[in-house]
Order: C-alpha cells, then sequence, then structure tokens
C-alpha cells in the first residue's frame, strides 16, 4: 500500500495554506508591488539580441561574477562586503532559514510583516516568534526587545520600508534591535528603491547585520533576481546552501545590461513617488479613508465606514481592478486595503472604481 501525503510529510507543511497569486490575466494589476512601466523601445532592442546569442544550452555562471560587479556599482555596495544572489529575495530568505534551522531555532519578525518571512521559517522547521507592531505602525522597541530576550533568534527579519503597512521604521529602533539581537538581524530593502533611508552604510559598524535587496520592485520582478549583502564571514557559508545554478542565464544577461543604463529605473521610480503623492492625496480626499503614510510603491488604507473592506475589494476586482485585500490577516489590519502605484490612467481607474463604491 504506497503511503498517503499525510503519512510522510511534516504535519506543519500539511497545515500550511499555499501563498496565494489570484489570477489577473486582463486586470489593472494594481495588488503584487511591481513596476507598471517597461522598458524604453531602445533597450528592448538590444535585450532581443542578448536573447538571440544567449548561450542557453550552457549552465549559467555560477558565480555570476559580471552581474555581481554591476550590481556592486549601481548599489553602492561597501568596499569588504559580498554579495550572495538568489533567485528573488525570497529565495534569499529560504537560505537563511535553513542556515539557521538548528532543533529550536526561532526565526523572528514582526507582525504584519511581509508573510513568507513567517511561511519560509516553517517550511526550513524554524520556530516563529512575531511581535506586534503599535497601532501605528511602528516598531514597539520594548516588546521587540522583550521577545528577543524571551526567544533568542537565530535570525531577526525586519522590512524597511515594511510591508504591507509601506512604512520606514525608526532607524534608531533598529539599531537598537541589531544592538540586542543574539544572531543576525536581515535588514529587507525591497522597497528601497522608493524610500531615501538605508541600512548599507550600518554593515559595517554590525557584525551581524546583513542587507538584503531585490531588483521586483523597480522593474524587473519578472527576472526573479535578488541579493544579500554582508561580511564574508556569513555569506561564504550562506553560498553552500545556494543552489549552483540559481540565478539563470537569461537573468544575468538582462539584469546586467539594464544596470548599464541606471537612470531608467530611477527615473521610473521617481514616476512612481510623484504620483504616489498624487494618488495618497486623492484617497485621502475620499470620505471614509484613512491613508497610511507610504515609502514604498503602495498605499495601505483603511475604510473607516462601516466593516466593508472585503466587500469593496470584491466590487473593485468585479470591475477590473486587482489590490489586495488585508481585512482578516492581522488584527492592526481590521478593514484595510493595499493598492500598489499604477501608471496614472490605472490609478484614475482604480480611484475612479472606489469612489463609485463608496
Ligand atoms: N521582501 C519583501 C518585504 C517583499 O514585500 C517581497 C515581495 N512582496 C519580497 C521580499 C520578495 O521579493 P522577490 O522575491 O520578488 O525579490
Amino acid at each position: 500500500m504506497p503511503s498517503s501525503p499525510d503519512q510522510i510529510f511534516r504535519p506543519e507543511i500539511l497545515a500550511l495554506s499555499a501563498y496565494h497569486v489570484p489570477p489577473a490575466t486582463g486586470m489593472v494589476k494594481l495588488d503584487a508591488m511591481e513596476n507598471p512601466y517597461s522598458l524604453p523601445s531602445e533597450l528592448r532592442d538590444e535585450i532581443a539580441l542578448l536573447a538571440t546569442c544567449a548561450p542557453i544550452n550552457r549552465y549559467p555562471d555560477p558565480s555570476a561574477a559580471l552581474l555581481k560587479a554591476a550590481l556592486r556599482e549601481a548599489l553602492a555596495v561597501p568596499d569588504g562586503m559580498d554579495i550572495m544572489l538568489g533567485n528573488g529575495s525570497d529565495e534569499i530568505i529560504q537560505i537563511i532559514a535553513l542556515a539557521c534551522a538548528r532543533p529550536e531555532a526561532v526565526l523572528m519578525s514582526v507582525e504584519p510583516a511581509f508573510v513568507m518571512f513567517r511561511m519560509i521559517a516553517t517550511f526550513a522547521g524554524m520556530g516563529y516568534a512575531g511581535v506586534p507592531l503599535k497601532a501605528d505602525f511602528s516598531l514597539d522597541v520594548d516588546a521587540m526587545l522583550a521577545a528577543i530576550a524571551q526567544h533568542q533568534p537565530a535570525v531577526i527579519f525586519i522590512a524597511y520600508p515594511n510591508n504591507p503597512t509601506g512604512n520606514l521604521f525608526d532607524a534608531s529602533a533598529i539599531s537598537r534591535i541589531i544592538e540586542s539581537a543574539p544572531g543576525v538581524v536581515v535588514v529587507d530593502e525591497a522597497y528601497h528603491a522608493f524610500a531615501d533611508a538605508s541600512f548599507m552604510d550600518k554593515l559595517a559598524q554590525y557584525s551581524n547585520l546583513l542587507l538584503m535587496r531585490t531588483l521586483s520592485k523597480s522593474g524587473l520582478a519578472g527576472l526573479r533576481l535578488g541579493l544579500l549583502v554582508g561580511r564574508r564571514e556569513w555569506l561564504s557559508q550562506l553560498e553552500k546552501l545556494r543552489l549552483p545554478y540559481n540565478v539563470g542565464v537569461m537573468t544575468q544577461l538582462i539584469a546586467e545590461k539594464v544596470l548599464r543604463y541606471p537612470d531608467i529605473l530611477l527615473q521610473q521610480a521617481v514616476a512612481i513617488k510623484i504620483e504616489r503623492a498624487a494618488m495618497s492625496e486623492r484617497l485621502a480626499a475620499l470620505d471614509g479613508i484613512d491613508v497610511f503614510p507610504t515609502d514604498a510603491n503602495f498605499i495601505l488604507f483603511r475604510l473607516t465606514q462601516g466593516n466593508e473592506a472585503s466587500q469593496v475589494f470584491q466590487r473593485l476586482k468585479e470591475r477590473g481592478i486587482l489590490i489586495k485585500n488585508l481585512d482578516g490577516s492581522h488584527p492592526l489590519l481590521k478593514n484595510c486595503l493595499r493598492v500598489t502605484v499604477g501608471t496614472p490612467h490605472e490609478n484614475a481607474q482604480f480611484l475612479g472604481a472606489l469612489q463609485a463604491r463608496l
């Protein structure tokens, strides 16, 4: 008699719900923090040429040396710090968790945070401790320090700016956490392109700090490329867990090419930030909506009249507009929705549909 999954797989895996990506064909897609703009046609032509000649019969360069050099320059990675690449930063979170997963080891983050922190802790067989943010979504430093003392986490993930709330935490509060942590602290700067703050220059100061970035939010989500920056003593160990060919030939070639024109993604980020300000203002002007401050390429807002976030989400979806419903995902996110900043046209469609619904 063959065994069934529930006899073989770990109970915590059986109990998980898969990360849900809703179908979005034909919709105004404002749910996943993608950059809505494509690359200029001259650059797309250059990429087409690269694709024609790409040696896809060969495995990619496992060390991705050229791409790493381009990233080092484009991101101003400090001298003396190493880079590790991942198939998206999701994969890097997983590599770190696998490395930390001694029996009883704990991965810590805040709540609400990027859901993959908790999920990946489970994948790796780690314990998870999520410390609630304050009601204004700022860090509760005292609660964090108490939780650190209690759980002695092997690793703490802090997204800066945070997803799904969009805010930057107080930098000195994060520093206190780094100073108190018995293990590594990963500052996840996935939304760095839209924020004017970074812990990159703190890497030299803190021996237990690692910094994560991704190209996903700034325009290359389809390539799947994330990176971790930190000291060799950490990264040389993590490299052992990275599957040898995790970043494909096309991703290496295209990302390296795009990085040669840093102004393109930079200007798109500027356009997104301008549109973010306009959209926040227009949202805040609607009755029954509280808009939270954001340093990312998305806006979190709460419906204050009635308990109708799920209905509004559904109505927008019926009108072909996909955003993210966060109601029910955490007590602090009651009646909250999250919208990614799209093109001015997409945002106008969203605002029009929302206004009609309200
Ligand atoms: N970190 C944060 C805070 C995120 O919001 C996301 C994507 N939603 C990621 C990491 C993962 O991004 P990617 O795997 O595309 O690099």
